[in-house]
């Protein structure tokens, strides 16, 4: 087998996709998500290129080879650019190969470990009634985990909280917004939230929180501290990790659960934080951490360690990315859990799929392949439009991380 072709489709019906197609000779194709939000057309350069020239002539059923040449022989490794770029090579190379043995991806990839994948959907208000109002929804929903985000009293707006009563899409503006922030309003209110949660909700539901990357490594300490009553799930994001050291200190002071890495690219972001145990959950993705090829590698060097998954799923990624998610979700021995943020109708009817909810859990479905596909004439109708994530300043107008 040989691959006569490879295109990239970008649309943005509702927010930026940017989708790889890599056409064999024996008319199988593949399809892999290359979205890195609020870049998308420097992973399109990136393909167009360099890339795709590559590409052509080589036999997709390589995997492994062809991931190590545009690794190794690009001479500048890593980062997110290139490494979402081979990401989507990879995601497409592992759907030919997989309709090539006539299977669902998950069986070439060691089989079902579990029966059902569980899931964490978002609850988000601007205001604690708000907030808890959501919650409840989200569990009559049938959703066994919930990730908590809410306005804090005194911040205008926040990272999480949509701003007008629709769904939180961030990347929402031809050039960055700035939100405020405040560290102190923020840690006096956040233990009073997940107080208020348990209160009304019980213990039963798994609750989840992202930090966002917004404090220091001693106030993530007093954060973890004060919620353990509450049992989270995990805190995530605590402080930007490019300093992994600074994690034992928060671990010193909480047996709150951690979860990092959903900007991580590499095998060797990931490598500090779990050899040294100061996480609980990795968060990397298929479409950000060079495709499912080194996802295994990531978890199956996490399993040693007694770190879990958690992989990023926001609607950031295409139903692509989630699709080849849901069948690595499906095999991988140290599973913890999935985000899952429901895509938009408009979305929805660009890609088809065969992942399937119910009652809280995920299955990827028995398509051959990852099952998953774009429809390149519905695709057209919604051209891109740059949109960029926001940025972020603390209330004396100091530039925080967003
Ligand atoms: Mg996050």
């Amino acid at each position: 087998m040989k691959i006569i072709d490879a295109k990239v489709i970008v649309c943005s019906p509702g927010r930026n996709f940017v989708t790889l197609k890599i056409i064999t000779d024996e008319g199988l194709y593949g399809v892999g998500d290359a979205t890195l939000n609020g870049r998308e057309k420097a992973v399109v350069s990136y393909l167009e290129d360099y890339v795709i020239p590559m590409l052509i002539g080589r036999d997709p059923q390589r995997i492994e080879d062809i991931w190590q040449y545009l690794y190794r022989g690009v001479y500048w490794r890593r980062g997110p650019i290139g490494m979402t770029a081979i990401a989507a090579v990879d995601t497409a190379l592992w759907d030919i190969k997989a309709k090539a043995a006539n299977m669902p991806l998950y069986q070439l990839l060691g089989g079902r470990s579990r029966d059902k994948i569980m899931v964490y959907t978002h609850a988000n208000g601007l205001d604690l009634g708000s907030t808890l109002e959501q919650v409840g929804k989200a569990i009559d929903q049938g959703y066994k985990a919930v990730r908590v985000q809410s306005g804090i009293p005194g911040v205008a707006g926040t990272y999480g909280v949509s701003k007008n009563n629709k769904k939180y899409e961030p990347a929402d503006s031809d050039l960055p917004t700035e939100d405020t922030w405040s560290t102190e309003k923020y840690l006096n209110y956040a233990p009073k939230l997940f107080a208020e949660v348990r209160k009304q909700f019980g213990d039963d539901i798994h609750l989840l929180h992202d930090v966002h990357h917004r404090l220091t490594p001693i106030e993530a300490a007093r954060l973890g501290k004060e919620l353990e009553p509450y049992h989270l799930f995990w805190m995530e994001d605590p402080v930007p990790a490019e300093n992994q050291e600074s994690f034992k200190l928060i671990r010193h002071h909480t047996t709150t659960p951690i979860a990092v890495g959903e900007v991580f690219n590499s095998i060797h972001d990931c490598r500090e934080l779990i050899q040294n145990q100061l996480i609980d959950y990795i968060r990397t993705t298929v479409v950000h951490a060079g495709g499912i090829s080194q996802l295994k590698r990531i978890a199956d060097f996490a399993s040693l360690f007694h770190v879990k998954t958690g992989c990023h799923g926001a609607t950031d990624l295409s139903p692509i990315c989630m699709a080849a998610a849901l069948h690595f979700d499906y095999s991988v021995a140290n599973f913890g859990i999935q985000e899952h943020m429901a895509h938009s109708e408009k979305m929805e009817s660009v890609f088809t799929r065969d992942y399937r909810y119910v009652d809280g859990y995920f299955t990827p479905g028995e398509a051959i392949g990852h099952g998953a596909d774009i429809d390149e004439s519905i695709a057209k109708k919604y051209p891109y439009k740059r949109a960029c994530l926001p940025v972020n300043r603390l209330e004396d107008g100091t530039l925080w991380n967003w």
